[in-house]
């Protein structure tokens, strides 16, 4: 949680996106939409807001939102759960992890995640006491894919939980069933427990062939319901990444845990928000715009892969998430935290370096070194602007 000089830090997107500000750098940065979500949800927010909906809501979410998230797995995925007991409603996903981690491993336990990884998942394994052990991905013709032997070798009889995160920030992967179900047979073989971020469900993005790859929720795995427990959010989905409702789902004993200690650190969460994320879930015209939002997704991955290329990077292929990674050591960068500190006076563009997703020393972060994660939820003209900008680099 302290940086390389012992100071707290503030997280590589807060920074990053300072650095956009105070250099009027195009900001490619932290991953959040520069156009809000559908105005029928957020008219139900402001409805409920003029309704007096101000006051605690239940502990584990209003009931009428757990429903809808049970309604949506079942209807999208074939999950059935019991609303009352194996859904909880968290304070955005980054809760929904927090809450697990703190709740389900401590001192002497390991907890195995993908690497490059989201940066929260090392903060909270270090906030629970646990001990943070990683498998990479890969970087290969197509995309990022798991390193099987590696995700072998990873695992221990310490291990007590696995976070997988599909589609995949920051490489933009979506694990396919067979890399999941070999993550899923080794959590069984050294029962361990799941836990897997699909807060990128719906943003799976089409490729040149024009189908989209499966989202394969782990829960939905032979042997696996028992053992999982799923969070999701409405940030990513519906674009509204600052109302913070998120949510978590599985086994009532394990959701039990969880809540235990979601009470403590923020009790209850976005009153009026949650019938507005209820509306959103279960809305056939929300739905389409969520469908529309992940084709011009991938429009805009593409857009800004091409620009990437054009300007001497070499790109990873990204099958959903917001994010593409690209390598700048074709154009002589070797040190992607460098150069996204100097990318906005060298052509006035902010990215993050992938480092801010690996553990220092680890093979992935030697093979990512010169590494950066570019977003593309941004308007085509913003996209086409630091396109533009980029090529100032070759
Ligand atoms: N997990 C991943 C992989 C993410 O990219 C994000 C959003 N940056 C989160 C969790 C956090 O989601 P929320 O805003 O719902 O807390
Ligand atoms: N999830 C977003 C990203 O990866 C933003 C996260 C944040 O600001 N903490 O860029």
């Amino acid at each position: 949680l302290l940086g390389a000089d012992g100071q707290p830090r503030a997280t590589i997107f807060a920074e990053m996106s300072a650095l956009a500000q105070a250099t009027g750098a195009v900001n490619l940065g932290q991953g959040f939409p520069d156009v809000d979500g559908p105005e029928s949800v957020a008219r139900v927010a402001a409805d409920a807001i003029a309704a007096g909906v101000d006051q605690y809501p239940p502990g584990s979410g209003i009931p009428e939102l757990r429903q809808a998230i049970v309604a949506h797995q079942a209807r999208r995925y074939g999950i059935g759960l019991d609303p009352d007991t194996e859904v909880l409603v968290t304070a955005g996903a980054t809760e929904a992890l927090a809450a697990t981690v703190l709740a389900l491993a401590g001192p002497g336990d390991e907890v195995l995640t993908l690497e490059p990884f989201y940066d929260a998942y090392a903060a909270v394994v270090a906030l629970a006491g646990a001990t943070h052990t990683t498998a990479p991905l890969r970087a290969t013709p197509d995309g990022f894919r798991l390193d099987e032997q590696a995700l072998v070798a990873a695992f221990t009889p310490r291990t007590r939980l696995v976070v997988v995160n599909t589609p995949h920030n920051p490489t933009g992967a979506v694990l396919t069933r067979a890399e999941l179900e070999l993550v899923a047979r080794l959590a069984r073989e050294h029962d361990a427990l799941v836990v897997t971020d699909e807060v990128y469900e719906h943003l799976t993005l089409a490729g040149p062939d024009g189908t989209r790859p499966a989202h394969v929720p782990v829960a939905t795995l032979p042997g696996m319901a028992e053992r999982t427990l799923t969070i999701s959010s409405a940030g990513k989905t519906f674009s509204f990444t600052g109302w913070k409702i998120g949510w978590i789902s599985g086994p009532a004993a394990l959701v039990a845990a969880v809540r235990t200690v979601k009470q403590f650190l923020t009790y209850v969460n976005g009153a009026p928000f949650q019938p507005a994320v209820a509306f959103a879930l279960s809305d056939e015209g929300v739905a389409a715009w969520v469908d529309e939002l992940a084709a011009s997704l991938a429009r805009r991955r593409d857009l800004l892969s091409d620009g990437l290329r054009t300007a001497g990077f070499t790109v990873a292929a990204a099958h959903g998430t917001y994010f593409v990674l690209a390598d700048a050591a074709p154009l002589g960068y070797d040190d992607g935290a460098t150069l996204c500190r100097d990318l906005p006076r060298l052509c006035g563009v902010v990215g993050v370096p992938v480092s801010a997703f690996t553990r220092p020393g680890s093979s992935a972060d030697e093979a990512l070194r010169s590494w950066v994660r570019f977003t593309f939820v941004k308007r085509d003209e913003v996209l086409a602007e630091a396109v533009d900008r980029l090529a100032r680099l070759g």
